[in-house]
């Protein structure tokens, strides 16, 4: 590991909300570990990125988080470099009802947005709980806090990385742990995840949200969360405020009926 260099490794940095947040944290003098699929648009923000600011270092890495092999795999290679700043970003949603969703789809979408971010998660906690300064924010959605009509299952998939992540918030304070995770949970955000999640082109967010964030916005919430020591930065669904918060689901901590 190299010592001393730090780097953020932000993945689904190729578009939206990743990229920009790549742009924010370069801006605050961070090295970066950008991941996606598409190498091409990885290659030109890290261009732009090093344009501005020419001292950073930027690896790429081009990697489908869907194929679990490949996670393990990224993480190993990102063993050589010590992780200031893990931000499991990358993850994409679904419109349909549960009786006409599309399973290879879906199947994809679990494995990235739940798997994928479970095993990052899982190897970076197990290497950085103790290390002071380390933060691991997971992208949820406030679909991960309520149930949204004809996203059933993108919001059960948020509803778990909402859990798991103030989960192990809850379990890093019990044990005194350095490292903070914490749950970025943004309502509708212009990028290509409307697209994606509704299998068009063009998709208009002006025709199909009354309000939503910019990207930039968005990337300037996480920033707040990542300066705050609150677990949830959740973006209240009615209003488009963002709020800062301590965990909101409810923990069993000292219930008798906890396993012995
Ligand atoms: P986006 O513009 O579509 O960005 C998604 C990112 O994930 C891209 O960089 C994409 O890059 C990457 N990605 C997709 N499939 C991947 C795979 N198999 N392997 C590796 N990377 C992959 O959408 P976004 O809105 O910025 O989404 C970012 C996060 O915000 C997601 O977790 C999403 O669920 C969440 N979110 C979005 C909204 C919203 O309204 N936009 C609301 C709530 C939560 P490649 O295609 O190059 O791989």
């Amino acid at each position: 590991m190299k010592e001393k260099v730090k780097y953020t490794v932000i993945t689904g940095a190729s578009s939206g909300i990743g990229y920009e947040t790549a742009n924010a944290f370069a801006k605050r003098g961070k090295n970066l570990v950008i991941v996606a699929r598409s190498r091409e648009n990885l290659e030109k923000l890290k261009m732009e990125i090093l344009h501005d600011n020419p001292s950073l270092d930027v690896i790429v890495k081009s990697v489908d988080l869907s194929i679990i092999p490949n996670v393990h795999q990224l993480y190993q290679e990102l063993k050589q470099y010590c992780i200031e700043t893990l931000i499991n970003n990358a993850g994409f949603g679904n419109y349909s009802s549960v009786a006409n969703q599309n399973l290879e789809k879906v199947e994809t979408m679990l494995r990235l947005d739940i798997e994928a971010l479970v095993v990052l998660s899982s190897l970076f906690v197990h290497d950085y709980q103790n290390i002071e300064g380390s933060q691991l924010i997971n992208i949820s959605s406030c679909g991960g806090y309520i149930i949204v009509p004809n996203a059933i299952t993108y919001c059960a998939s948020k509803f778990f990385v909402s859990t798991f992540t103030e989960g192990l918030a809850r379990e890093l304070q019990a044990c005194n742990a350095k490292l903070q995770a914490k749950v970025l949970a943004p309502a509708a955000t212009k990028t290509n995840f409307g697209n994606v999640a509704n299998n068009i082109e063009g998709y208009d967010y002006d025709k199909s949200f009354g309000a939503y964030h910019t990207s930039k916005q968005m990337a300037d919430f996480l920033l707040k969360l990542y300066d705050s020591n609150e677990v949830v930065g959740l973006v209240n669904r009615e209003t488009f405020e963002f709020e800062l918060s301590s965990s909101l689901f409810d923990y069993a901590e000292n219930s008798k009926h906890n396993q012995k």
